[in-house]
C-alpha cells in the first residue's frame, strides 16, 4: 500500500499515445469521452491514486485505488446520436461541448453486444427507409438509441428515441431487429420531440417485451426502466456497494438513512442487516423505482421519501430524530452545510459518504473533521476507467466512538 502511494507520481505518469500499448483509441481526440486513454491502465491507476492523496492525504491514509481486472467493455448503458454526413446515416456520439456527431461504430469502455445493436438498428433504418432526425429542422425520426444490459441477467434493452409517435412498419422493423439480435429481451419507443439536448422524452411506448429490464446486485434484484437511473459499471458497483456496506459495519438493529438515495440501490441492500432503513431523494421518478425495487424484493423495514436531502435533514435533527448510519451520496457538487450540520446535530455512529468527486468530498471531510467527526478510511475506486472521473468510500466515525 504505502509502496504505490511513494511510486505514483503524476508528472512521471503522463505519456504521449503508444500505439500497439496502451489504449489505442481511434476516436480518443475526437470523441473526447476518454481523457486518460493516453496513459496504460496502470498509469490511469496511479494518476488517480495521487490526485486523492493530494486532496484527501490530510484527513488519513488514502488506501490503494482499487481497479478493474479487465477495464475494457464495462459500460452497461450505451447511448448513440443519429445523424447524417455526406456518406449517409451515421450514429455516434456527440464531440463534447458540440452536436456534431463523432461516428463510431464500436468503443472500447462501451458493452460490445449494445454497440453492434446499434450498428444493426443504423442498417435498419437504411433499409426500411426511415430517416434520422434533423435538429434543425426537427424533421425526420430516429434521434437516439440507448441500450442497457443487465450484466448479471443477460437481459437488454433497446429504446428507440424517436423525434415523432408515427414509427412506419414497426412491427416488420421489430421483427428484422430481432431476428438478428435474439438477446434483445424488450424494446421501446421514447417519444422526444422537443428542441432539447436531453436524449430522453417524457412518453414511452413498449413495443416488445415488459418495457424494463432487470438486474441484480449481491441478492437483490433492481428494475432498470428507460429513465430510470442506475449505475453504468456494474462490476465495479458491486465493489463499491461493498466498500459502503462494509463501512456502515451493520448488526441487524440500526437506524440507516440513505441520503441522495436514487433508486434506493444502497439503502435496499443495507436494509437486510438493519433496523430501519429511511431514503430520501430528490427525484421522483427515482423515489417511485425505489419503493418498486423495495416490494421487489420483499422489503418491508424501508421507506422513502421525495425531498431535497438538506431539508429532509433538517427537518429529522428538528424533530429530534435518532440514526446510527448515515450513507451520502451526493452529485459532483458534493452537499452543503445544511445538510451537515443537521447530520451532526442527528449525531450517527458513522457517516457514509460515496463521492463521485474527491475535490467535493475534501472541501465536505473538512467540515465533519471541525464539527466532532474523524475519517476512519478512504478507498477510491475506479468506476469509469479511462475517463478522470473517480469514486471514493469515506467512512466518518464520531469523534467521542473514534477514542
Ligand atoms: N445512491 C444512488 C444515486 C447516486 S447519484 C446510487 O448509487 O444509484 C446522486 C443522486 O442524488 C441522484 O439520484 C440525484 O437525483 C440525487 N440528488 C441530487 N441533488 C439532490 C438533493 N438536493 N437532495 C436529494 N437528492 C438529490
Amino acid at each position: 500500500m504505502q509502496k504505490t502511494q511513494k511510486r505514483a507520481d503524476p508528472k512521471k505518469v503522463v505519456k504521449p499515445v503508444r500505439v500497439g500499448k496502451g489504449n489505442g483509441c481511434s476516436h480518443y481526440k475526437k470523441c473526447g469521452g476518454c481523457h486518460l486513454q493516453n496513459m496504460t491502465y496502470e498509469e490511469q491507476l496511479q494518476y488517480k491514486q495521487v490526485k486523492c492523496i493530494n486532496l484527501l492525504k490530510n484527513f488519513g491514509r488514502v488506501k490503494e485505488i482499487i481497479g478493474m481486472q479487465d477495464p475494457m467493455h464495462y459500460r452497461c448503458k450505451v447511448q448513440a446520436a443519429f445523424g447524417r454526413d455526406k456518406t449517409g446515416i451515421i450514429s455516434g456520439v456527440y464531440q463534447s461541448s458540440t452536436h456534431k456527431i463523432v461516428p463510431i461504430d464500436s468503443c472500447l469502455i462501451e458493452d460490445k453486444q449494445a454497440d453492434e445493436i446499434i450498428v444493426t438498428i443504423r442498417k435498419l433504418l437504411k433499409s426500411f427507409k426511415l430517416k434520422p432526425f434533423d435538429e434543425n429542422s426537427m424533421t425526420g425520426f430516429l434521434r437516439h438509441v440507448l441500450v442497457r444490459k443487465g450484466y448479471y441477467t443477460g437481459q437488454v434493452m433497446v429504446v428507440l428515441v424517436t423525434g415523432t409517435p408515427v414509427f412506419p412498419s414497426s412491427r416488420s422493423f421489430i421483427n428484422a431487429l430481432l431476428q438478428r439480435h435474439p438477446e434483445i429481451t424488450t424494446i421501446v419507443q421514447n417519444i422526444n420531440n422537443k428542441f432539447t439536448s436531453l436524449v430522453l422524452g417524457e412518453k414511452n411506448i413498449t413495443l416488445y417485451g415488459e418495457g424494463y429490464i432487470e438486474d441484480t446486485i449481491f441478492d437483490c434484484t433492481f428494475r432498470i426502466s428507460p429513465r430510470s437511473f442506475y449505475q453504468v459499471n456494474p462490476v465495479m458497483t458491486t465493489v463499491l456497494y461493498g466498500k459502503a456496506i462494509e463501512y456502515m459495519e451493520l448488526k441487524g438493529t440500526e437506524t440507516v438513512i440513505d441520503t441522495y438515495c436514487g433508486t434506493g440501490t444502497i439503502g435496499i441492500i443495507a436494509s437486510k442487516n438493519a433496523g430501519r432503513v429511511i431514503g430520501v431523494e430528490l427525484n421522483a421518478d427515482a423515489v417511485r423505482d425505489a419503493k418498486f425495487n423495495a416490494k421487489r424484493n420483499d422489503i418491508d423495514n424501508i421507506e422513502f421519501y421525495t425531498a431535497d436531502a438538506s431539508d429532509f435533514m433538517v427537518e429529522m435533527a428538528k424533530s429530534g430524530e435518532k440514526a446510527d448510519v448515515v450513507i451520502m451520496d451526493p452529485p459532483r457538487s458534493g452537499s452543503d452545510e445544511r445538510f451537515m450540520s443537521s447530520v451532526v446535530t442527528l449525531a450517527p455512529e458513522r457517516v457514509v459518504y460515496v463521492s463521485c468527486n474527491p475535490e467535493t468530498l475534501a472541501r465536505d471531510l473538512r467540515y465533519f473533521t471541525r464539527n466532532g467527526y474523524k475519517v476512519r478510511r478512504i478507498q477510491p475506486v475506479d468506476m469509469f476507467p479511462h475517463t478522470n472521473h473517480v469514486e471514493t468510500v469515506a467512512l466518518l466515525v464520531r469523534a467521542v466512538s473514534a477514542i
